[in-house]
This record gives C-alpha cells, structure tokens and sequence, in this order.
C-alpha cells in the first residue's frame, strides 16, 4: 500500500472544517474523505504512523511552557456529540497516542448545585488547560446551548445569547495563548440504534446503557436543529468546528489524529534553550563524584 500520510493532515482539515450554513441532513456520517487506504484494516496502522509525530509536537509542547512565553501556549479540545457517538473512544484512540502527563480531561456532567448558582461559563473557565497542556472537554461550553435549550432548562432569553458569550469567551481563550479545535461526532440514528443496542447485548456493556438514553434519542431532530445553530453561530476562524463523520469508528480516530497533527504543526511549539550554560554544566558533572 502506498501512503499518503503526509498530505492526510490538510487534506482532512480541509475536507471537515464546517462550512458556512451547514445543514447536518447534507453531511454523510459515513463519509470517509482524504483516507488513502481501503477500510478498517489500513486505519488503525496508518493512525498509529502518526503517533510519534503527535508524540513529538506534544513533548515540544509541554517543553516550551518552561520558558514562560507570553501568552502561554496550549491546547483546548471540545469533544461534542450524541450518545454512542464517540467522545470516550477518542480520549482513548486519539490522545492514547501522546504521553498522558501531558492531557488533561475534564468531562462535563449535569451541573452541581453549586454550578447552577453560577453564570455557566463558571465551572468551564476553572478547566483550561494550564501553560503546556493539551486539555479536551468531554462534553462542554456547548451543553448549555443543546441539551438545555432541548430539554427547555432556561427560557430561550437566557441561552439565546449565550453563542455570543461563547464566542467572547473561545476569542479571549485564544488572546491568551489557548489554540481551540472543536468535534462534532456526527453519526446516524441507525448507527445509534446498532451501538445502543450493542451494548445491551454485552453484559460487560451494561455500565455503557442509561435508559435515559432514549428521551434523548427520541428528540433526534430537535438536538440537530440545536447542534446546527452552534455549528453554524460558534465557527469563529479563531476557534474552529469539524464534523467528523463518525458512523466508522476507525475513520473518526484517523481523521481527528490528522487534524491535530495539522494543528500542531500550525502551533509549531519548540524546546526551550538552556537556562544555564551548557559547557559550565557539562564540567560541572563530569567533575563531579
Ligand atoms: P454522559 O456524558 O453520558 O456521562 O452524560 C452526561 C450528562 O450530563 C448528559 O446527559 C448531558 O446532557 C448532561 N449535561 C452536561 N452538561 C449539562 C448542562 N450544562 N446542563 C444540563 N445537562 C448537562
Ligand atoms: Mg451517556
């Protein structure tokens, strides 16, 4: 098999970024745009080729945060998506690829009482990523504009104006050193109904299975009309959104391991010079013991 792996970051940055006036009904989940092999078989290798570059950028990244550069540079991934879509088992295929000392994951779950009594950009602000990291959010910033404008939590006067705030918000992140990058996990109804129905045909998958799962299921169209408007008011330049054809598991990890490599690349992070001096150092230990 002849690779193309060295093109694969752009192309796939290119091919996923989401347009402007995106209509999910126009975006095939099982698409599979840049792969140059042929299926299943060709994806894991070709994702695992890219780990010792992903490897690299994240030392490289982790590294330079010692030499304090202002503003501090680092990483914030949003993992967003339905049930079954996919957001667990790319924290493990994806970033399983770097050095887990240098990640960071924060996933969001209903809020706390005390969350609640705060704006609900509180408790994502405390989850950014430190100087150095490469943070991902399970979930995120977004649920406040899917699930509870789906599921009525607030009037629509409290979470209309929250695209802006987020935007604000993602813009001010990115003032301060923080490269955002944001995936939508795009699968099928069909595909949910398969892997929700997976899980319940394997013992061992039963802490998987929430019966709460299907309310949300059953209100399909509502979270698409939800997850349009984010897609379509939330695609800052700055900060952007990919939707990931997601209904081929291997296909998704591929294509997020190559559109953070581009963007590594892009943030082009390099060790920092000594903050001693290399010769005196070296004498120093050769003298020593
Ligand atoms: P899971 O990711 O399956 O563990 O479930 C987390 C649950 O928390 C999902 O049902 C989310 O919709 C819910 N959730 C996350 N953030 C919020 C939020 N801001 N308001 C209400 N529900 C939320
Ligand atoms: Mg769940």
């Amino acid at each position: 098999m002849t690779t193309t792996i060295t093109t694969s970051p752009s192309c796939v940055r290119a091919a996923l970024a989401v347009p402007p006036n995106v209509r999910l009904s126009d975006l095939d989940p099982s698409a599979t745009p840049c792969f140059p092999g042929t299926g299943p078989q060709d994806a894991a290798q070709l994702t695992t080729q890219l780990s010792k570059e992903l490897g690299t950028w994240q030392e490289k990244l982790y590294a330079g945060s010692k030499a304090k550069p202002t503003p501090p540079q680092r990483m914030l991934v949003v993992l967003q998506g339905m049930d079954t879509a996919g957001k667990s088992g790319v924290v493990r295929h994806v970033f399983g690829l770097v050095d887990p000392q240098g990640v960071k994951i924060h996933a969001f779950k209903q809020p706390t009482e005390e969350e609640l009594a705060h704006d609900f950009l509180w408790r994502i602000e405390k989850q950014v990523p430190p100087a150095g990291y490469i943070g991902i959010f399970d979930r995120s910033q977004y649920e406040d504009v899917l699930v509870v404008r789906v599921d009525e939590l607030v009037p629509p006067s409290q979470w209309e104006p929250r695209f802006e705030q987020i935007n604000q918000f993602e813009a001010s992140l990115v003032d301060s050193g923080v490269t955002i990058i944001k995936f939508f996990l795009h699968i099928s109804p069909d595909e949910q109904k398969a892997r929700l129905l997976g899980r319940l045909n394997n013992p061992n998958k039963y802490w998987k299975y929430s019966p709460g799962d299907i309310p949300v299921r059953s209100k399909w169209a509502e979270y698409m009309a939800a997850y349009e408007d984010v897609l379509n008011r939330c695609n800052q330049d700055i900060a952007p959104w990919y939707a990931i054809p997601s209904n081929n598991k291997w296909y998704r990890n591929w294509a997020i391991a190559n559109i953070l490599l581009d963007h590594l690349r892009q943030m082009n992070p390099a060790y920092p010079g000594p903050s001693f001096d290399v010769d005196e150092q070296i004498t120093a230990v050769e003298n020593s013991l």
